[in-house]
């Protein structure tokens, strides 16, 4: 195939599906991964409708039996993988009220929320990038974007939402990592913040629509060759960790 090949997480609703829509719409076959079978099959025949290039497999990136069984399938049909948009996220804190309420603070944060945070958020993007990133060394090309979020910024660290808090500081870390594991060959490995986008997760007084919000994700995944690797974006620029 001559097309780049994509993967994106999370992909059946919100700024996942539109980074799938985009990525299609710039010559990519995009293979949308989700959890549940019945929604990334939905979402599938919805993009295909608009006549996009774009394939189901099924993916719980909280399950590495499953990250594996990607990975094989993708080498033995493709031989090759070009771009991985590590999407999937929860924000699983009890409360989106302002930190001040009970239930959005670390006080009172039970640390199972921070575990299944970490273990979807961060953990889930550590094993796609183990697993996927070699394939990319050996294609010579690769572009990995990590979907982070402002409320993992360092330099704008504020309380409440321990949980998503910690484990998009940590998914920053991998970004990191790997990039500078990688270096100088040709896979670029960056995060970035979408904005506060209008999605389930982000809900109806966000600013951005989810096509606005996967811009600079889907810039990221379609980087030219000697671009930046190991940064952290938002609407198209460095911003601090
Ligand atoms: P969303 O509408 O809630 O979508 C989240 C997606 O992640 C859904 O497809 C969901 O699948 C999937 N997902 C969750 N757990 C998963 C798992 N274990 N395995 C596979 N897929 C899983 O949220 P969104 O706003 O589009 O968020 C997309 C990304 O942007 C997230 O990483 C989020 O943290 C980040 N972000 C969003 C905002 C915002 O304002 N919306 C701001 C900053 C960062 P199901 O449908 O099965 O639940």
């Amino acid at each position: 195939m001559n097309k780049k090949i994509a993967i994106v997480t999370g992909g059946n609703k919100g700024i996942g599906l539109e980074i799938c829509r985009q990525l299609a719409k710039k010559n990519h076959h995009v293979i949308l991964t989700a959890r549940s079978s019945e929604k990334g099959q939905a979402a599938v025949l919805r993009l295909k409708s608009e006549g996009l290039d774009v394939e189901f497999h099924s993916l719980d990136v909280t399950s590495l039996p499953e990250i594996e069984s990607l990975s094989e399938w993708i080498q033995k049909t493709f031989g090759r993988v070009d771009v991985l948009v590590n999407n999937a996220g929860v924000l699983l804190d009890p409360s989106r009220h302002p930190p001040q309420t009970p239930e959005a603070s670390a006080f009172t944060t039970d640390l199972k929320v921070i575990e299944k945070s970490i273990q979807t958020n961060t953990f889930g993007a550590f094993l796609l990038c183990q697993k996927l990133i070699p394939l990319m060394l050996k294609g010579k090309y690769g572009r990995v974007v990590n979907v982070s979020s402002g409320m993992g910024q360092l330099s704008d660290m504020n309380g409440g939402w321990p949980g998503y808090r910690i484990s998009k500081v940590a998914l920053n870390a991998v970004t990191r990592i790997f990039a500078d594991e990688v270096a100088g060959q040709n896979v670029l490995v960056n995060s970035v913040c979408p904005g506060w986008v209008k999605t389930d997760m982000g809900g109806p007084e966000a600013e951005l629509t989810p096509a606005e919000g996967a811009d600079t994700i889907v810039w990221l995944a379609t980087l030219p060759d000697g671009a930046p690797s190991g940064g952290f974006f938002r609407g198209r620029k460095p911003i601090e960790w």
